[in-house]
């Protein structure tokens, strides 16, 4: 009963944005064309930007009718893209405050996974958090590149990988109700769905799809200095300039990435984690954050980056301590 309710639910979901989808695509002939991608569809990692950054899901707020919206999209691409579920539902609810409100509020990560080949065990979680802003004062803050970019990326990877099986086991979360307080990614640090000793590397994307310089940061090699080798490797045959850095205490706060996104709850359990992200940028936590202002090519070539680098990751880490 329950199988055949979440079927017909999917189907329904998959019609309405199929609607939306039929709209937007006569609004796209004017934009530039995406590269293709050797490694997964491109046309449909914009697509799925385009979804999450669009005006029926008002910003993403979390808590809000727009949040709710985001995360059913989200589970039925994790869905979609061949990812397992723990449970019935891939939803992860937990309730936080805000700083300076009162009530408590409910959050949802949604979280999907595939089973590894070859240490079934040991956990590699890519994460990125689907929330943004909402409205404010009338307008809405769409979030394009903050963070439909790195939620729309792991439905790419999870496809990627369900087709081509990693050796460790891979979890993908989308995590809740970042902005503000971070408290998605807590949650799910604190109440994993699989013993947290068995969670061997977090790789969190946040902002990966424009930069003017064709500049990614791979933030955290100053604290996992192990985890760089790898990522040398994939930076040599990178389409985008692969950088390390902001993750230095030297660095004035704000340029000191490790404690700026969900990574942060994965290095305070001494989980490793690296950080894909661009530096800030004009439209950055400004309602003009929008997909037409996405840079195609670059976005496309930083999510095959970020795919080899979690192939890499999957292929040396077993012979990390
Ligand atoms: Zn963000």
């Amino acid at each position: 009963m329950k199988l055949s309710l979440n079927f017909i639910i999917c189907l329904v979901l998959a019609s309405q944005f199929a609607l939306g989808q039929q709209a937007a695509q006569e609004q796209r002939q004017s934009l530039p064309a995406a590269p293709g991608s050797r490694l997964f569809k491109a046309e449909q990692l914009l697509r799925d930007v385009e979804t999450l950054s669009s005006a029926a899901m008002a910003g993403r707020k979390t808590g809000t009718a727009g949040g709710v919206k985001a995360r059913e999209y989200v589970a039925l691409r994790f869905k979609q893209s061949g990812l397992k579920f723990y449970a019935a539902s891939p939803l992860q609810f937990f309730t936080f405050s805000e700083p300076n409100a009162s009530a408590e509020q409910q959050g949802a990560n949604v979280i999907g996974y595939i089973k590894g080949r070859t240490f079934p065990r040991r956990h590699i979680v890519v994460t990125a958090h689907y929330d943004h802003l909402g409205v404010r004062n009338g307008e809405i803050y769409n979030g394009a590149d903050d963070n439909a970019s790195g939620t729309a990326a792991l439905f790419a990877l999870a496809e990627y990988f369900s087709k081509h099986r990693p050796a460790h086991s891979i979890i993908f979360v989308a995590f809740d109700a970042e902005e503000g307080s971070g408290g998605g990614a807590r949650k799910f640090v604190s109440e994993p769905p699989v013993d947290i000793r068995s969670i061997v590397l977090n790789v969190n994307l946040d902002m990966i799809s424009r930069n003017d310089r064709n500049e990614l940061y791979a933030a955290g090699t100053y604290h996992y200095p192990s985890l760089k080798p790898a990522l040398e490797k994939v930076r040599a045959s990178a389409t985008v300039k692969l950088l390390f850095g902001h993750d230095t205490p030297d660095l004035p706060p704000a340029q000191n990435w490790t404690g700026q996104s969900d990574h942060i709850a994965f290095h305070r359990a001494k989980i490793p984690f690296i950080y894909f992200g661009v530096e800030d940028h004009k439209d950055y936590h400004k309602p003009t954050d929008d997909f037409e202002s996405i840079n195609r090519v670059f976005y496309v070539h930083a999510v095959e980056t970020i795919l080899e680098a979690v192939k890499a990751f999957d292929a040396n880490l077993s012979a990390l301590p």
